[in-house]
């Protein structure tokens, strides 16, 4: 089954808007199994509209639409999609009622092209708006559908999750699994290169790797016709992903992130952290914080930004900083030293770098940070050089933290 989507607004055309409704529909029709060869956006002008439907409804099993729905001239969407199925327009009561009911409640005055919103093609399915007062469009041709959904996300979510969703569900038998093989700690060049084997052979379940700071994403995905016979068909392959790449793998679940696969893993052994942060600022704590009930584990997080914030603070000495420099592995590992004993924590991390643009020098070049990492007398400095802007930088600076902790802990506590 094959979808396609049209987003609809010379906003979006002229880059005024970003498109989520693209990306969000995408996923969506993604994890339904759907198959989308292609995305467009078109401007509010009819005949490029009518043609992009056209070229839609020729070649795609499912086009779905958002945007243009509204009540003024140039939401031409409706107009424009009835055209194509060479259908009529007809005053749709309920949606007329539907109009009358929600513009009275917001005291808002009804003007004539507010009954534009309550035309609908003949021989279509009316989805009712809850959110809104265009009501969303299902028009069903030679085993084509076309979907007409309003742009505002607000109105366009709601009614895509509980009504097209099951429409779309009964196009369609099969039924989509996936697991969402996470691994921190590996390159994505060395993790594809070593499951080249497995893509190759890939066709259900099929293997997609995506690659996110500090991270690679596997995605195993099957399709059967039950969930249990497609869970059946991914788990060998995660197992065998589990061979390969072993403790690199935090989670098989989409929604599992490293910071909370980290915070479960001291949660379980009654362990606290404390952080303390140069170059990141802050980041590490927000990713950490992000996690629900990190409270048990997470203490307290310093931003020891200045020389004298790391002495008075954390209690790094003035004579490691004036010999190796802030941005040194000694005033990484005092950092973490001086976590655990200010904070009184079981776990410290500490970042100390040069985020650049500025600030780098031939000997300590911008993206050159320190990380430490562990529990008392038992601290691990590393030294990386990352590449890309300060944003960039300290991001990677915060996922390669969060890969070292996670290390430290598996390998102190299993
Ligand atoms: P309205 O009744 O508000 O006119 P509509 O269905 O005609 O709704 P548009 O006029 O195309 O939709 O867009 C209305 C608003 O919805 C836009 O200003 C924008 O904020 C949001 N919107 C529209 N399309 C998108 C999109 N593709 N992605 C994200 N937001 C969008
Ligand atoms: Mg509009």
């Amino acid at each position: 089954m094959v979808v396609e989507i049209i987003c609809v607004g010379t906003e979006i055309l002229m880059g005024n808007i970003v498109n989520t409704n693209a990306a969000y529909l995408a996923a969506k029709c993604a994890g339904l199994g759907l198959s989308c060869y292609y995305q467009s956006v078109v401007g509010d002008n009819e005949g490029r509209l009518y043609e992009a439907v056209k070229i839609a409804y020729d070649r795609s099993d499912v086009v779905i639409l958002s945007g243009g729905l509204g009540p003024t001239q140039d939401d031409l969407t409706k107009e424009t999609a009835a055209k194509v199925l060479n259908k009529e327009l007809y005053m749709h009561e309920p949606s007329k009622e539907a109009i009358i009911r929600i513009l009275s409640r917001r005291g808002l005055t009804i003007t004539e092209n507010n009954w534009k919103q309550a035309m609908v093609p003949e021989g279509c399915i009316v989805v009712e708006n809850p959110n809104g007062t265009a009501p969303g469009i299902i028009m069903e041709e030679n085993n084509t559908h076309i979907i007409l959904l309003p742009g505002p996300p607000g109105e366009l979510i709601p009614m895509f999750e509980d009504s097209i969703v099951p429409y779309l569900k009964k196009l369609t038998p099969d039924v989509l699994y996936s697991d969402m093989v996470k691994l921190c700690g590996v390159g994505e060049s060395m993790a594809e290169d070593r499951i080249k084997d497995l893509i190759d052979a890939q066709s259900n379940p099929t293997i997609a790797t995506y690659a996110k700071t500090g991270e690679v994403h596997m995605r195993v995905t099957a399709k059967a016709k039950s969930e249990e016979e497609a869970k059946q068909i991914v788990k060998p392959v995660v197992d065998e992903l589990f061979n390969r790449f072993g403790d690199a793998i935090f989670t098989t679940k989409e929604e599992v992130t490293l910071e909370e696969s980290i915070v479960n893993l001291m949660k379980e052994k009654n362990l606290t952290l404390g952080v303390a942060e140069s170059c990141s600022g802050g980041m590490l704590s927000a990713r950490l914080i992000s996690v629900s009930g990190v409270s048990d584990v997470y203490k307290a997080g310093l931003v020891t930004y200045s020389n004298e914030a790391k002495q008075e603070l954390i209690h790094v000495s003035g004579d490691t900083l004036n010999r190796f420099g802030a941005v040194s592995e000694e005033t990484a590992r005092e950092m973490a030293d001086g976590t655990l004993k200010t904070i009184g924590c079981d776990y410290a991390v500490a970042i100390t770098g040069i985020a650049g643009p500025d600030g780098g020098t031939k000997e300590k070049p911008v993206g050159l940070v320190y990380i430490a990492c562990g529990c008392k007398d038992n601290i691990i400095v590393k030294k990386c050089q990352f590449s890309g802007n300060r944003e960039k930088v300290r991001q990677s600076a915060t996922a390669t933290a969060l890969t070292m902790l996670r290390g430290q802990l598996l390998k102190n506590i299993g």
